[in-house]
């Protein structure tokens, strides 16, 4: 078992306690025998500046250094220091003595015959370097319009949504914001999107002519609002017009419901907003998605109806997983329209995703179209999302870290 909280903005470490016998790991009594370097991927321009300034440069060279380390980051992905040729090379030493650019280990790329792709990555902190790693899993989903990246935010999650995969794992720790930015840059990496980069030939991409990533949304693993202060972070330096430049209206945060953060995000980044509702009734959602019971159906709908810029061209996302028998019958359908009534609202309808040992089925087809019929009449337009990557484990709530593995053999390794 791995316990271990999440606390708001501070990134969690691992405490990891063996089934039988609690044995705590006292992780800061591992000796760092490796040098700290900080990373400098997720840094954003006030970092640099600081960076730069305790390297001892010129107040008057700074400015310029920034932008060009900025591009040499998030415009060309660069992941050494030497390739960054318009900085001298005593500088370029310097820089390296300090810092790293490294990307996480590819530990596996699968692509499914659809096209999607779903990454394994392990990252290890640059600057706590015997800690055990961390993998993270990323999908990508291409259209003919466009390709969206399902981004991780934490490694395991504190909540336990009892239809989620991610939820049968316990935190394990919140990714910094280098760590979220870098699923983003090896994803356009091994999709050949930066300058000079070449398309993979296996699986399917948008047309030539656009980039591979078009859109990201926070739908992997993890609460994106319980690691605040990184994923905003992280959403600041993707949509920044001079870096990654994705457009606000093109990075989705989806929540499952933690209403206090909910405007707060909106009005400091601006992106678009998913909220995972799932259930129409406070007793069903109580079950389904238990946060539900510290912020109930009318606070978080509260919170929608206040949320930035809200507006019939800026939409909120309701995701709706269709379970037998349990949320997918017509009243549900009924009650979920007039909910929404007045609220600027998008409807996903998911069809349930399962995975070994889940406790649900997903709703007949006959179902989902009844439901969706309800819905549409209502006003709402194509709700039902296709599941895709279903092949390789990648779909909607499948995402699970090989983690929880992996931690019982770095056990071992640190024990010895
Ligand atoms: N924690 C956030 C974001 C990650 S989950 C949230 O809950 O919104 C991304 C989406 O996948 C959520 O809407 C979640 O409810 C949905 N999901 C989780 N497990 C699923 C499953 N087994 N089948 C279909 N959708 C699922
Ligand atoms: Fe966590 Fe979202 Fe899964 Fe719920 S649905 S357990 S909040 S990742």
């Amino acid at each position: 078992m791995i316990s271990g909280r999440a606390v708001q903005g501070e990134p969690t470490r691992a405490f990891v306690a063996g089934d039988e016998m609690s044995v705590t790991l006292d992780l800061a009594a591992v000796k760092t025998a490796a040098p700290k370097k900080q990373s400098m991927i997720g840094m954003n321009r006030d970092e640099l500046k600081a960076a730069l300034a305790e390297l001892g440069l010129p107040e008057k060279q700074i400015r310029m250094r920034v932008s060009q380390l900025w591009n040499w980051l998030y415009v060309n992905g660069v992941s050494d220091f030497d390739q960054m040729l318009n900085i001298a090379k005593g500088l370029r030493e310097r820089l390296k003595d300090k810092f790293t650019l490294n990307r996480p280990e590819i530990v596996s790329e699968q692509v499914s015959s659809d096209g999607t792709r779903k990454w394994l990555f392990r990252f290890t902190d640059p600057e706590q370097p015997n800690m055990p790693p961390v993998d993270v899993e990323t999908v990508y989903i291409p259209e003919e319009d466009r390709g969206t990246l399902c981004v991780s935010s934490q490694v395991g999650c504190t909540l336990t949504c009892t239809f989620c995969h991610t939820g049968t794992q316990k935190l394990v720790r919140n990714l910094t914001a280098g760590e979220i930015v870098s699923q983003v840059l090896m994803a356009r990496e091994r999709l050949g999107d930066f300058p000079g980069g070449t398309r993979p030939t296996d699986g399917v991409v948008p047309k030539e002519g656009m980039r591979a990533v078009t859109n990201v949304v926070m739908m992997g693993m993890g609460e994106p609002l319980y690691n605040y202060d990184h994923v905003k972070n992280a959403m600041l330096l993707m949509s920044d017009g001079d870096g990654i430049s994705l457009s606000k209206r093109r990075i989705t945060l989806s929540t499952s419901g933690v209403v206090p953060q909910i405007g707060k995000i909106g009005e400091e980044t601006g992106v678009m907003l998913a909220i995972s509702l799932h259930a129409v009734r406070d007793e069903l959602r109580d079950e389904l998605v238990p946060i539900n019971k510290k912020w109930p159906i009318k606070d978080l709908l509260e919170a929608c109806r206040n949320y930035p810029g809200v507006s019939n061209a800026k939409r909120i996302t309701f995701e709706y997983v269709m379970l037998k028998g349990v949320n997918d019958s017509i009243a549900d359908a009924k009650e979920l329209v007039r909910l929404l009534d007045g609220i600027p609202a998008k409807i996903n309808l998911i069809p349930f995703n399962p995975w070994p040992g889940s406790q649900y089925e997903c709703s007949s087809w006959a179902q989902i179209e009844k439901f969706a019929d309800v819905v549409n009449i209502a006003g709402y337009a194509s709700p039902v999302r296709t599941p895709r990557g279903r092949d390789i484990f990648a779909a909607c709530g499948q995402l699970k870290s090989e983690t929880e593995r992996l931690k019982k053999k770095d056990r071992d390794a640190l024990a010895s």
